[in-house]
């Protein structure tokens, strides 16, 4: 197999310091916002997003997943982690690895609906526009790529790469 560098992690760090500075100046003056996590995928991402947020924040998450161990989605989702927190009157912003078929973000926004947050709000590190199979409004996104099934940065190939710094294509070829 071969892993392919598709985004350094120098143009990562870049892209959510930007993310970082527009979701802070849309949410600046209220008084606290529900960063959510969506598990597994998204941890290394929300990480270094917060990182970068000048607001109040707290932090929860969900987990879902869709793929088991193979490189197309299910379409099942199934979520096995809910919120510890109640989330009425709460402005949420839902964080993503990715958006692909958007099974799973479609399924937490059910879930989360009728709950009364204030908003709820999505924000993905990456979109597969290619695969999209629900309309989806991804409201802050750091890269949309191609049609490829990526690693690293959060994302697995059957449980394995989350921790690598950048994302890289895999495949299957020996180079
Ligand atoms: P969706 O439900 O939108 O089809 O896919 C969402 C989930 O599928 C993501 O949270 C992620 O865990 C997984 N996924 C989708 N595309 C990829 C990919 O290219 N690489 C990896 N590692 N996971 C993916």
């Amino acid at each position: 197999m071969a892993i392919d560098v598709y985004l350094s992690e120098e143009k990562i760090q870049k892209r959510i310091a930007e993310l970082g500075a527009e979701i802070s100046k849309d949410y600046a003056g209220e008084e606290e916002v529900i960063v959510v996590g969506v598990l597994n995928g998204s941890f290394i991402f929300m990480a270094d997003l917060v990182r970068k947020l000048d607001l109040p924040v707290q932090m929860e998450f969900l987990g879902a997943s869709s793929y088991g161990d193979e490189t197309e989605s299910s379409g099942n989702v199934k979520i096995h982690l809910d919120l510890r927190k109640d989330i009425s009157g709460k402005h949420v912003l839902l964080v993503e690895d990715i958006v692909d078929t958007g099974n799973t973000i479609k399924a937490l926004q059910e879930l989360l609906s009728g709950r009364n947050a204030k908003s709820v709000k999505v924000c993905s590190f990456l979109f597969k526009p290619a695969r999209l199979v629900h309309k989806v409004k991804i409201d802050y996104l750091a890269f949309e790529i191609e049609d490829h099934f990526v690693i690293g940065y959060g994302l697995d190939y059957a449980g394995r790469y989350r921790e690598l710094p950048y994302v890289g294509i895999w495949s299957e070829e020996e180079k």
